[in-house]
């Protein structure tokens, strides 16, 4: 039986930098995936999220150029314009 209530999107959110590193166990793993599955809000943020690493990850250790913080300003908005 599937209740996709199962996980609240708060503890989506909480569990999502541990999936993005794969240091979730295998159970929490599949009930989060599921939510993504149905859930548009989650599963935007986990975009937001990946995209934020991505873009970050070219500088390790370092602070954001003005290029990348205007970069994600402007995926931001664009996010935001879509809704
Ligand atoms: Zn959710």
């Amino acid at each position: 039986v599937t209740r996709p209530v199962d996980l609240s999107c708060k503890a989506v959110v909480e569990m999502l930098t541990d999936y993005l590193e794969k240091r979730l166990p295998h159970e929490a793993l599949v009930r989060l995936e599921q939510h993504l599955v149905w859930c548009v809000w989650c599963d935007d943020y986990l975009e937001q999220l990946k995209h934020t690493i991505a873009i970050s990850g070219q500088l390790p250790g370092q602070q954001p150029s003005l290029e990348t913080v205007e970069k994600m300003k402007a995926m931001f908005a664009s996010w935001k314009g879509t809704k």
